[in-house]
């Protein structure tokens, strides 16, 4: 017997320094979780080899990102390296009030804004590397960038790590598959969460023989 109890979806942050096994652990949360979808933001950088228009980012200009901002149409926006990134407000709040989760992959910087507007809506997990050299390893094998981005990010980590203890969870990323594991956990147990499950005052009406919950 299945039951289903109406519940408020939620906003699933993931951040990282690049390097750290965010995008992979996304991947693997969005491809088995018909409750869970991806929040693809703007950005003004240049797609990358393999990068999907309207899958990995929309790709726009600095003026139309301007005009988005100046029409209200960013949930939040911020400068991360030389680019602007920013999050469309219309899909999170289709998502949402279908009572399904959304999954955003940004900065602290757009953490804090997105905690800032909605915090009881809002869980955040930072995802940290395992060592320092296996940070350094991975941004290189990336291979994607150029030499001078690559050394741009790697100065950029020791300072999106700063930010670590502004998150709800934090998971190091040892291994991939025990990650994934830890990430699936918190999002299960987050959304048991009786303050997200306002069909529970009908259901427990019911069981009690269709009684007020309060008699
Ligand atoms: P990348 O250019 O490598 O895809 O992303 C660079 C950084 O920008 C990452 O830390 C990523 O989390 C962050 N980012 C991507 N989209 C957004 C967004 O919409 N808002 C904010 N604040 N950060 C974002």
């Amino acid at each position: 017997m299945s039951i289903s109890v109406q519940r408020r979806g939620l906003m699933l942050v993931l951040s990282s320094p690049s390097g750290a096994g965010k995008s992979t652990i996304s991947r693997a949360l969005l491809a088995d979780d018909p409750e869970l979808s991806m929040s693809v933001s703007v950005t003004t950088r240049k797609p990358r080899p393999g990068e999907v228009d309207g899958k990995d980012y929309f790709f726009i200009s600095v003026a139309e990102h301007e005009r988005m901002v100046r029409d209200n149409e960013l949930l939040e926006h911020a400068k991360v390296f030389d680019n602007l990134y920013g999050t469309p407000r219309a899909y999170v709040q289709k998502v949402l009030s279908s009572g399904k989760d959304i999954l955003f992959d940004i900065d602290w910087q757009g953490t804090q804004k997105l905690t800032a507007g909605t915090r009881e809506d809002v869980v955040t997990i930072f995802i940290l590397p395992p060592s320092h050299d296996e940070l350094d390893r991975r941004l290189r094998a990336r291979a994607q960038d150029s030499d001078e981005v690559v050394r741009g990010r790697m100065a950029r980590a020791a300072d999106e790590m700063s930010h670590f203890a502004e998150y709800d969870y934090v998971v190091i990323n040892t291994e991939i598959e025990k990650s994934i594991a830890q990430v699936r956990t918190i999002l299960a147990a987050e959304r048991l969460r009786r303050t997200r499950q306002p069909g529970l005052v009908d259901f427990v009406n019911q069981l009690r023989g269709g009684r007020s919950p309060n008699r």
